[in-house]
Parts: C-alpha cells; structure tokens; sequence
C-alpha cells in the first residue's frame, strides 16, 4: 500500500498499534455530574503539567518553533469556551467526562476543518491532540503507549499530533505511518526534524495492518510493506543501508561549499514562512533565504499586519542572515490561501482568479504598505522583491510602476532603504515560462515555482488528493518549461532561482543542474542533503542526462530515468 512520504529513510520492523485505535469511548450516564466534573477537572490539571514538560522537553530537544506548538496547547486548554462547553454537558446532560471531550472536541475538529484557512485548518490538529491526551488520562488508557515502548517499533496510528510525536522515545522509534495527514502538519514537521522516517495518509493501514506484523516504511516514496517476502526485505535492507551511510556524512558536510565536483558553484537557500524559522536556516547552513512566504504573517493576524509590524517581522530575517541574500515575496493570498478579514467574495475557481499580484495591483493600499516594510528592512541587509503569480508583461509593469512610486515616497521622507534592492518575479504561470525570454529583460530575476506552475501546466488542482497521481514534478511538458525559463534567464544574464517543492528533490536536483540551474532554495532540513548531492555530480556530464530526461513522453519515464540516475550516484564515496 501507498500513503505519502513525509519525512524520508527507510524503517524495518515490528507494527505497534496505538492504544487509541484498541478503545470506543462510549456514551454513559453518571449518576453524580458533580463527582464527573471534578474527575475532569483533575484530569485537566494533570493534562496541563505534562503539557508544560513537554514544552521544556521539546524546547530543549528539538527547537523553539516546535516547544511552541505545546504554549497554543496549554491556551488552548484553559481557553473557557472549550472547557465551558464539556463541562455543560457533563453537568445538563450527565455525561460521562471522556465522552464529552469527545464530543466538544469532534466539533471543533470539524468547524476548523471546514475553514478556507490553511492556519486555521491546521488548527484542528491541535484540538485533536489536546482532547486526545485528557481522555487518555481520563481513561487511564494502557494498550501500547508510544511513550513507553519496550523495544524498537513502527507505530501505527490513525492520525499522529504534533504531542504524539514530540513525546516519542526516538531510538526505539523506527518509523510512523497514519492513515491522516499530510507533508504539512505539525506531525510531519517535527518527525522530519527528528529526521524518523514517516508515511501519512495511508488510507485503510488500520484495516491491513495488525500489531507485530512485520513492515517496511519508504518516508520517501511513501510506500508500506506488510509482511513482506524476502526479496523486498533484502532490496530495502540495502536501500536503508545506503540511506543511512548517507545521513552519517551529511552532517560532516555543514560549512563546506556547494560546489560541484567540476567546479560549478551553486546556492542553497531557504524556503521560510516567518522570522521563527530563521534558527532552522542557519541550522542547515541555509546560504539564503530564496524565498520568505509573507502571507503567513498575514494570515496569523485578525487583521492587516500594519507597515511596523511587517517592518520589524523582515527585518529580524534581513538582519539574521548577516548579508546573505533574503527573498520577499510579496503578498501570495487567494487560491488555498484566504484571508477572512478581507471579504472577498466566493469564486467559481479560486486558483484561477483574484489571487497574489493580482489582488495586490488591485488593492493598492494593501501592496503600498507591505512595499514600504519591505523596503525599509532592505537596509539592514541584502534584500530581493519577489512579485507572485505574474502572467503578463503589464502585470510586472504595473508592479514596478508602484515599487518606483514607493521608493519616491521613501525618498521624499528620508527613510533608509538600498537603492540597489532587485525586484523579479515567481516563473509559475506557463504563460510567463513561455514568454520568459521577453521577462528576463525587465526583470532583475527569476525564481522557478513549480508548485504552482505543475497545477497550471497539466491543468491538476495542487491540493486535490484524487488527483494526486497526474499533479507530477516529473511531468516532460514542466520540465520543458523550466528548461525554457533557465535558457532565457542564463541568456539575458540574470539570476534564476527555483523554489518550489522539486527544487529539493534528490531524483531532479541532477537534471537540474544539467539544465543550467544554479540556485536552489527548499525547505531548511533538506538543504544539507542537496548540498550533497550537488558535491557529488559533475555538470558537465549532467548535461546529457538533462537532455534524455527532456525528450521522454511521459512522467513515469521520467521519474524512473532520475531515480536511476540518482542510484547510480556513489553518495558513500
Ligand atoms: C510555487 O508555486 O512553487 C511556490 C513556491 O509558491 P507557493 O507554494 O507558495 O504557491
Ligand atoms: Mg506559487
């Protein structure tokens, strides 16, 4: 079975099932609400001590951004309305404490579930976590606890939280599946960070799988083995065995160039939602940020940020990375991305319709603003103006027309800003692949969006899982793009970077190369495993490669011919 990979590596070993999946909690009437209460609010009291340890646990063990995660949930948990509700109906309707967190909880999950709002969304996986952890207290659950493994084990569960994770004893940990999530959950997150090889959404493992079974878990290609016969078990031995050699170098790689074996240097930057993930940057040795996703800074606040507030939020990345270059993208809302507090009206095509530049050249206040934060915080650093979703030429104009009318503004005010700061554009829409020769000369750069440009090219909603097979990275008719957007930037000289998702691919960092590209940004933890790869190959041998690649038909072919091409790599040397 197949489910997504998202943390890579590969993990052996016996199916532990979690206790959460052995229990019905059942709907019971107590005779004494009052006594009912009080065993709830203890229940409540222990949930917040551990939620504390595990605030300094994980802030001493993984890192501030994920030790964050437990500060929501400690609100959360002494948020009124969420504890008001299930003790109402503990106290009107005698219920019995498990059930009604249950309940309160199930609701909640769903309300936010059903929200346009990606932050809001992921919302609900906090309520499942906290609700999770009281009825287990409540329950005084035993069964397997993952806190308490008695040898090493893969852990099966329907859907994993960020707690569930945070608090897993990693070296007895091989691996985690669930049928629920995806790359961008809390979950996920921090079982990359702990780099444990996980798969999500594998629907149906509960039905398949049974405790002790024997599995095998790619976190990369999200495959699942159960009992497998010998031949698979011998074949992802050895795939595992190379994976991990491979870990074991990497980290002897930090401070080192990314420069290819014939001598071409290349850049490999960042791909950031806020200043919080600046720590993670410098970690991996990020040697940019390549791109700074701002709406992520909108859609946390209840209203516009204000001019300071986005000011003092680029500023901490500008002047963190001490020179290194720092990509602004402006604001990307629309599409999967709504901001609530703007009212914009519902559209039969959300990602074909008012969305990034376009919403921005239409409300211009909106635009001004995040132009002056961004310009001001280009003195303190080296900063890059990223303009999203163009599709015509008047579009950039218009755009640049505005940046020029700030910059004025600026001016006239004696405010700071360097003079020098480039303004380009995200490559995502095909129209502007295509047209990227006549871009390139009024664009002072590039940055490949292949998230975006894969969805509008082979005409597949990026978050639509029924679609998922045909929304590939690997499609011939993207690469050709990209290909093309390479050939016309390196001609007219400027820089041409790519950030989405295949920028960090192992299987197409090497046709990438081929093709001429030569920065790369990604997100922070797969930054040192590229620059592996990269130390590894020779551009001029690429080339060829690149070619073949570019004249195959289909996507499969493609994906085959970089996955062999990747193995042939000796990674060990
Ligand atoms: C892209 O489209 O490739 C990209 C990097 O932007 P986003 O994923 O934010 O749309
Ligand atoms: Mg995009």
């Amino acid at each position: 079975m197949r489910g997504i990979g998202v943390s890579p590596g590969i993990a052996i070993g016996k199916a532990v099932i979690h206790w959460k999946e052995q229990i019905d909690i059942l709907r019971e009437y107590v005779d004494e609400p009052e006594r009912e209460l009080r065993r709830f609010r203890t229940a409540l009291e222990f949930a917040g001590e551990q939620i504390r340890e595990s605030y300094s646990r994980v802030l001493q063990n993984v890192g501030p951004n994920e030790a964050a995660i437990f500060e929501a949930h400690g609100l959360m948990l002494q948020d009124p309305d969420f504890t008001g509700r299930i003790e109402r109906l503990i106290l009107d309707e005698s219920a019995n404490a498990e059930w009604a967190v249950k309940q309160v909880a199930d609701n909640l999950v769903q309300i936010f579930e059903n929200m346009d709002n990606d932050y809001m969304k992921a919302r609900s996986d906090d309520v499942r976590d906290i609700s999770e952890r009281v009825i287990k207290l409540l329950l005084q659950a035993g069964g397997a606890d993952f806190t308490q493994l008695q040898e090493k084990a893969i852990l099966v569960t329907r859907d994993f939280t960020a707690s569930d994770m945070s608090q897993l004893q990693r070296e007895l940990t091989l691996g985690v599946a669930s049928e629920v999530g995806g790359k961008t959950s809390h979950a996920a997150i921090i079982a990359r960070t702990m780099r444990i090889p996980s798969v999500m959404g594998a629907h149906g493992l509960l039905n398949t799988v049974g405790n002790g079974d024997l599995l095998i878990l790619d976190g990369e290609t999200g495959e699942i083995f159960v009992n497998p016969d010998e031949e698979t078990l011998a074949r992802y031995r050895e795939k595992q065995e190379r994976y991990e050699c491979f870990l074991g170098r990497l980290s002897e790689i930090r401070g080192k160039e990314t420069v290819t074996l014939d001598g071409v240097k290349v850049e490999l930057g960042a791909n950031v939602g806020s200043s919080r993930d600046l720590d993670e940057v410098l970690k991996n040795d990020g040697e940019a940020v390549g791109l700074y996703r701002t709406e992520f800074l909108y859609l946390e606040s209840p209203m516009l940020p204000t001019e300071d507030e986005q000011f003092e939020a680029y500023k901490s990345v500008v002047a963190g990375m001490g020179g290194r270059p720092v990509v602004i993208r402006t604001l990307d809302i629309g599409g999967d991305k709504k901001l609530d507090y703007l009212s914009i009206p519902e559209e039969e095509n959300p990602f074909l319709g008012y969305r990034a530049i376009r919403l921005c050249l239409d409300r211009q206040e909106i635009f001004k603003v995040q132009l002056r934060a961004i310009l001001r915080s280009s003195a303190f650093g080296k900063v890059r103006i990223l303009f999203p979703m163009i599709s015509c030429l008047e579009e950039l104009r218009a755009a640049k027309a505005i940046l020029e009318d700030t910059k004025k503004d600026l001016r006239q005010r004696k405010i700071p800003f360097d003079e020098s700061v480039q303004a380009g554009i995200m490559v995502e829409v095909p129209s502007t692949a295509i047209l990227s020769d006549h871009f390139a000369k009024e664009s002072d750069f590039f940055s490949i969006g292949t998230n975006d440009l894969i969805q509008y090219t082979v005409a597949v909603d990026r978050g639509n899982d029924k679609l998922a097979p045909l929304y590939s990275s690997y499609h011939p008719a993207v690469l050709r793009l990209v290909k093309t957007v390479i050939d016309n930037g390196n001609h007219a000289g400027i820089h041409v970077g790519m950030c989405g998702e295949s920028a960090g691919d192992p299987k197409l960092i090497p046709i990438l190369l081929g093709m001429g590209l030569t920065e790369f940004s990604m997100s922070p933890p797969s930054i040192l495993q590229a620059r592996w790869i990269l130390r590894s190959l020779r551009k001029s041998d690429l080339e060829e490669a690149a070619r073949h690649a570019l004249s195959l038909g289909t996507a499969a072919e493609v994906e085959t011919y970089c996955g062999t091409l990747l193995q042939s790599l000796d990674l060990c040397r």
